[in-house]
């Protein structure tokens, strides 16, 4: 799951920032919104986290840059208590949620995933597909009859198979859903991680495509 998080604030950003990657999101990290509105352009996330006030461009110019071009990564917009009218005009322009500064981690979390779930189209907190069972709050994975934690990293890794069952992921495809921009990245990181989650589960639970990259099949 790639985040980007659009902050000026410094120690909002580093704070959330290690918090988001703790929790084993790809986080990528801007303070104004020019760089917001490139980094969109370029990558693609699967949530933005958008403060409102910003230098240059502010947070509503980004947001409606977004919707303008019809991306519709779920937006989570983060705000001062006392700007409910704020908060109004984001929701009116496309955001999907908010949440009042100071925020609790935790609830951040819980946010991101309850928007990312519904951008999805899946009201179920679980993930689902086939025997496949995942939960995003727990990181738990069951499979056939085998109930296991996930690690972080390879808990991304699922997710991001599970977001598009009958799809083929590539390498990049999935480094770019595992990884941020500064993170270091081994050469086999990905065959390593497929390695550990099939250990666990059996080599059925992922399957290879030859020379394109890994799937889970499509499946009720
Ligand atoms: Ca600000």
């Amino acid at each position: 799951m790639r985040v980007l998080l659009v902050e000026d604030d410094r120690m909002i950003s580093d704070a959330t920032g290690q918090a988001l990657r703790d929790a084993a999101y790809a986080v990528d990290c801007v303070s104004d919104g020019g760089a917001a509105q490139l980094s969109v352009n370029t990558h693609q996330y699967d949530v933005i986290l958008l403060d409102l006030g910003l230098p240059r461009l502010d947070g509503f110019h980004v947001l409606r840059h977004l919707r303008d071009h019809k991306i519709a990564t779920p937006v989570l917009i983060l705000t001062a208590r006392d700007s409910l009218e704020d908060r109004v005009r984001g929701l009116d322009a496309g955001a999907d949620d908010y949440l009042i500064k100071p925020f609790e981690m935790d609830e951040l979390l819980a946010r991101m995933r309850a928007v990312i779930r519904r951008h999805g189209g899946n009201s179920s907190p679980v993930m689902s597909n086939g025997a496949i069972r995942l939960d995003p709050s727990t990181r738990e994975m069951e499979f056939e009859r085998t109930s296991q934690r996930l690690s972080a990293r390879e808990f991304s890794l699922m997710q991001s198979l599970l977001l598009r069952p009958g799809a083929i992921l590539s390498r990049q495809d999935l480094e770019d859903r595992i990884y941020g921009w500064n993170e270091e990245v081994e050469s086999n990181a990905v065959e390593y991680l497929i390695h550990s989650i099939r250990k666990k589960f059996g080599n059925a639970v992922i399957k290879n495509v030859r020379g394109l990259g890994w799937m889970v099949s499509k499946e009720k």
